[in-house]
Order: C-alpha cells, then sequence, then structure tokens
C-alpha cells in the first residue's frame, strides 16, 4: 500500500512519521520547496539561534514533547525563561496580564493556558523538523509541487509540476488551504472552494542582534506588543519619535528562551505587518526609540510570511466538518494542517497525525 503525503510543513511530516510506524505503508513526502519545516524555519546566524516562524508551543501542550520523545530528542526541550508582556503605549511600556497580551497577539488559548508559559527546543523549533527529516529521509522528495490530483478507480493519481506523477492508494493533503482547496475542488469535492478562502494573513518577523550595551532599558520580561487602538486613542497626533509605528510587538528572544544569543548579546525579533521600505531599517529604527537602542544593529535578518497565519472565518470548523465528510466517500484522501484544526504547531501535529491514522484505517478497509 503506497500514501503520498503533499506538504513537508509539520502537519505533513507528523502524518508521515505517523504513517511510517504504522508498518506496511509505503510513505513518500512530496514537497515543492528544497527544504522540510515549511512555516518552520531556525537559522543559526554567528552563534544566535534566529527563529523565522514559530519560536515555541504552549507549554501545556502535549504534542510536541510526545512527537520529542519518539524522536530521542525529549531532552532537547526547554522551558520559557523571562516572563510576562509589556504594553507599549507610545509612550512607555506597561505590564499587562499575560492572557491580554496572547490576545492582542491573536494567540488563540486561555489565560490559563498563557499562564502555564511556552516551551521551545535548544536548538530552536527547527529541532523536531530536522529529527523528522533525518527519521523520514528515504520517503521525502524535494522541488515537487504537486499540480493536480486525479481519482483513478480507487486509486488517487498525483500530478507534479514539470510532468512526471505519483500513484497512490491514499493521500494526505498538508497544504495551506488555499492549495488543497483548488486540489479539492479538481476532484469534486463540493466545499473544496469554500476550504480554499481561509484568509492567510501577511506578516514580517525581523530578528536584530545587539551587544547587551547598546540596550539602554532594562528588558522586562519576555517583550511588549503595541495596542494599536490604544496608541491611536491616547495620541491624536502622533508622539515623537514613535510615528509612524509599525512594530506589532517584539519578542525578547534571549530573554524567552535559553541559547538564543551568546554572552553579552540580545537577540531581538520583531513583528511586522507588509510595509513599505526596508523591515530591518523600520524594526530597529522603531526599537532604537522605545528601547533606548544606541547605535546600529549587528545584523539582521527578515523574514517575509506573505500568507502567514490562517484567520478562520465564521462556521470554520462546519465547512471542514463538511469537507471531510466528503472525502469518506472518496478514495482514502485526508487534509491536515493550519488550516483547518488550529494554526499553532501543536495542532498542526495533531492533525496531521490524525490524518494518518484516518488514511490508515480507510485503506485496512
Ligand atoms: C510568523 C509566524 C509565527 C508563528 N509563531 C507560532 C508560535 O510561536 N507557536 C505556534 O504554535 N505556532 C506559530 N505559528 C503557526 C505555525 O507555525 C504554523 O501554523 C504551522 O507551522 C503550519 O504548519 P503546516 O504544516 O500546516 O503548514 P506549512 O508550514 O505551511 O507547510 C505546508 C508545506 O506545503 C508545501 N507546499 C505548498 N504547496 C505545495 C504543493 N503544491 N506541492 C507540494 N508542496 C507544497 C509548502 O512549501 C510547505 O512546506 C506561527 C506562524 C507564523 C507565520
Amino acid at each position: 500500500m503506497r500514501v503520498v503525503v503533499v506538504g513537508a510543513g509539520i502537519a505533513g511530516l507528523a502524518a508521515a512519521w505517523e504513517l511510517t510506524r504504522t508498518g506496511g505503508i509505503d510513505v513518500t513526502v512530496l514537497e515543492s520547496e528544497r527544504r522540510a519545516g515549511g512555516v518552520i524555519v531556525t537559522e543559526h546566524v554567528e552563534r544566535f539561534v534566529v527563529e523565522g516562524g514559530p519560536d515555541g508551543f504552549l507549554a501545556g501542550e502535549p504534542e510536541l514533547p510526545e512527537l520529542a520523545n519518539e524522536l530521542g530528542i525529549g531532552d532537547h526541550l526547554v522551558s520559557q525563561g523571562a516572563r510576562g508582556t509589556a504594553l507599549w503605549t507610545g509612550k512607555a511600556l506597561e505590564p499587562i496580564e499575560e492572557g491580554r497580551a496572547a490576545q492582542l497577539l491573536g494567540i488563540d488559548a486561555s489565560s490559563a493556558e498563557v499562564k502555564a508559559g511556552f516551551r521551545s527546543f535548544a536548538n530552536g523549533m527547527g529541532e523536531p523538523v530536522a529529527a523528522l527529516a533525518e527519521r523520514l529521509a528515504g520517503t521525502l522528495r524535494f522541488a515537487q509541487g504537486v499540480a493536480g490530483l486525479v481519482r483513478a478507480g480507487s486509486r488517487w493519481h498525483v500530478a507534479i509540476t514539470g510532468g512526471s506523477a505519483h500513484d497512490a492508494d491514499g493521500v494526505v493533503l498538508a497544504l495551506p488551504a488555499y492549495s488543497a482547496g483548488r486540489l479539492l475542488e479538481a476532484v469534486g469535492v463540493a466545499g473544496g472552494r469554500a476550504l480554499g478562502e481561509v484568509v492567510y494573513l501577511p506578516s514580517i518577523t525581523v530578528s536584530l542582534a545587539y551587544r547587551t550595551d547598546q540596550i539602554g532599558t532594562a528588558l522586562t520580561g519576555a517583550g511588549f506588543v503595541v495596542d494599536r487602538n490604544f496608541v491611536g486613542a491616547q495620541h491624536a497626533a502622533p508622539p515623537p519619535n514613535t510615528a509612524p509605528l509599525h512594530l506589532r510587538a517584539c519578542t525578547y528572544a534571549s530573554q524567552k528562551f535559553p541559547g538564543r544569543a551568546p554572552d553579552g548579546h540580545v537577540l531581538l525579533r520583531a513583528y511586522l505587518p507588509s510595509i513599505d521600505g526596508d523591515p530591518a531599517n523600520v524594526a530597529h529604527a522603531e526599537l532604537a526609540a522605545i528601547l533606548g537602542i544606541r547605535g546600529d544593529p549587528l545584523w539582521s535578518r527578515v523574514f517575509y510570511w506573505n500568507r502567514g497565519l490562517p484567520r478562520y472565518r465564521a462556521r470554520h470548523a462546519e465547512h471542514v466538518a463538511a469537507a471531510r465528510g466528503r472525502l469518506s466517500r472518496l478514495p482514502p484522501l485526508a487534509i491536515a494542517g493550519a488550516g483547518y484544526d488550529g494554526a499553532g504547531v501543536s495542532a498542526c501535529v495533531r492533525s496531521g497525525r490524525e490524518a494518518a491514522r484516518l488514511i490508515a484505517r480507510a485503506m485496512a478497509r
């Protein structure tokens, strides 16, 4: 029995991992890029650990620790160090309750969940991706963008951009919903188009490195968020040095998790919406005004997420359930990932594994 997993983000990797552990299933993962991980990107710049996408997961979520234990990297988990978030009011950084900070950041979690803090990996969120990619090395095929899905009797024909193809008894689509929606529509899944309409919001993250002695303000906690409404309400005319304020939030990365920056250095991560101009210059200028930073950053690294975090529409869960109902009438075909069952990394792992189990059950029938 052969299963093709489309997409090697964390959801696709988790699906493939679960399928290989099931036994008796030949798994192939098709990924359009030349690397695994999708939105999860960890880079090592000098002796800094730089996160382009997610930097952690809620400490109460069991999915990543379970996966890490299976992969033999359970002892690489690290817990959040500095706690607490401030609000930039346009004039000052004022401590706020963590649940409120999460809400302002659009993190979908209860106050109690956020209070338990976050966890990550000693070498960043890329660690479980690297461990999965190593274990799945024989199954991963890069630069294999899937362009079409066609039903062939009780099997599937998966067409790759450029002309090649794979036949499979089961398929897991672990793609962003806008890509999966197109494929589902093509195989006649009513509601496929509706799924594909999930909006993925653009954002930019900028990592900036400084020497500790460049930072004029004592960094308290794990970072700050900017309440744009609050700033607007407080200041009919924008205050000097802070306007126009593009910055949405800043994580003090080197305080949040251990090992993110060498001694005597600070790593900051700024979150911006899509903007004109150089995000690194904008982030540095605005952070310099807020945190009293002297001089230029030692280096900066910008990550553009043209379609980053999904935002579900009203009745999203209903649309997803209806589409899954229709998929169950086809040869084994499942959807997984951030577009359906929650955008957090843990939810994506769970979604990938559930899709794999569903396919394995359907093929056993
Ligand atoms: C800036 C940012 C910060 C975040 N921070 C956090 C955080 O701190 N904690 C947290 O829990 N979550 C966070 N998230 C959310 C989380 O990282 C993502 O939702 C999750 O990683 C998505 O995983 P996925 O596998 O569903 O999708 P993706 O990572 O998007 O993977 C999909 C894969 O499919 C591939 N693909 C696309 N089209 C095709 C095709 N036609 N053929 C083959 N392959 C294709 C893509 O190249 C990609 O590799 C963050 C997200 C962003 C953008």
